[in-house]
């Protein structure tokens, strides 16, 4: 029994070197990659319930690893949080995607915005107003056509920082969405200290629309919600026509999911564009 003791232990502190291990190559291999520029950003439209048209999109970035393909950001952005990379990385990616929608903006769609997923760590550790003021003035987009998607997490770290942050982003412009709007633990009194303008409803309710009374009543309750506040409301993750037939017909204003599109390349993004200007 001694002897398996031993074993166990050594294949433990084994595998917790190799876990160790790991993690600081994935580190490595991830700081190469913003100096090998081997980050991508898919655009995925958003489009206005009525219309159908696309008013904006929203950059999601992707790691084209030169071994492991393309990896999603499920599976790099909690490391690049962790170890602050995510500093240069959301800076890079907030460049590129500002970039492309002035881009865009100047061949003709005039009204496109963009909206760009904030990690907590690019609040707290950097001064975010200055990092963003140089992105728009180098790429001459105008702040009103930039807007940032935090998750209700981010404005409960550190409130009065974060307040005083957004305050200052805000007076510039620039507007504020809450990303996966009804699945985080805080409370509904930050929607009232917050300067925020949009509730963005997880996919979570939208997915069984379809099938559960329950996400029904939260999808429109929130809706609701966002209206009597007076802050638009946009639905994620639609992916059928019962979903968009519920969303519309409950007012929920702008729409985004694998319906009208997925994310996709620039190249390909442009294409959805010109294809709808066509019409
Ligand atoms: P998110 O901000 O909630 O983004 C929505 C996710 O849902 C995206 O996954 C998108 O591809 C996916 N999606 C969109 N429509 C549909 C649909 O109709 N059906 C289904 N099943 N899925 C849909 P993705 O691209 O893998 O991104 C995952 C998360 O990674 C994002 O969640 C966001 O939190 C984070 N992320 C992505 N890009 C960035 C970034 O540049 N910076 C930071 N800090 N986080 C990012
Ligand atoms: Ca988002
Ligand atoms: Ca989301
Ligand atoms: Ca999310």
């Amino acid at each position: 029994a001694k002897e398996k003791g031993k074993n166990n232990f050594q294949l433990y502190t084994m595998s917790m070197n190799d876990k160790a291990l790991e993690r600081l190559e994935m580190e490595g291999s991830l700081r190469r990659a913003l100096e090998n520029k081997e980050f991508i950003i898919h655009y995925q439209p958003k489009i206005n319930s009525e219309s159908k048209d696309i008013v904006g999109f929203e950059a999601l970035i992707r790691w084209q690893h030169p071994e492991l393909g393309l990896v999603p950001p499920g599976q790099f952005i909690p490391l690049a949080e962790e170890t602050g990379l995510i500093l240069g990385i959301g800076d890079w990616v907030l460049r590129e995607a500002c970039l492309q929608a002035k881009q865009w903006q100047d061949e003709g769609f005039t009204n496109l915005h963009v909206a760009v997923n904030l990690s907590s760590k690019q609040f707290q550790l950097q001064n975010l107003t200055n990092t963003i003021s140089k992105a728009l003035a180098e790429t001459g987009l105008e702040p009103r056509f930039l807007e940032l998607e935090i998750t209700e997490s981010v404005a409960m770290q550190d409130v009065e920082y974060t307040l005083k942050v957004m305050q200052d982003l805000k007076q510039m412009g620039i507007k504020f969405s809450i990303d996966d709007f009804g699945t985080g633990y805080s409370s509904l009194s930050y929607l009232k200290k917050f300067t925020i303008n949009k509730l963005k409803i997880d996919r979570s309710f939208v997915s069984e629309i379809g099938s559960k009374k329950d996400d029904r009543a939260i999808a429109s309750t929130i809706i609701a919600l966002a209206k009597s506040l007076n802050l638009g409301i946009v639905a994620e993750g639609v992916e059928n026509q019962s979903q968009y037939d519920f969303l519309k017909d409950s007012k929920c204003d702008e729409m985004q999911g694998y319906l009208f599109g997925k994310p996709m390349p620039p190249l390909e993004f442009k294409r959805l564009l010109d294809s709808k200007r066509e019409l």
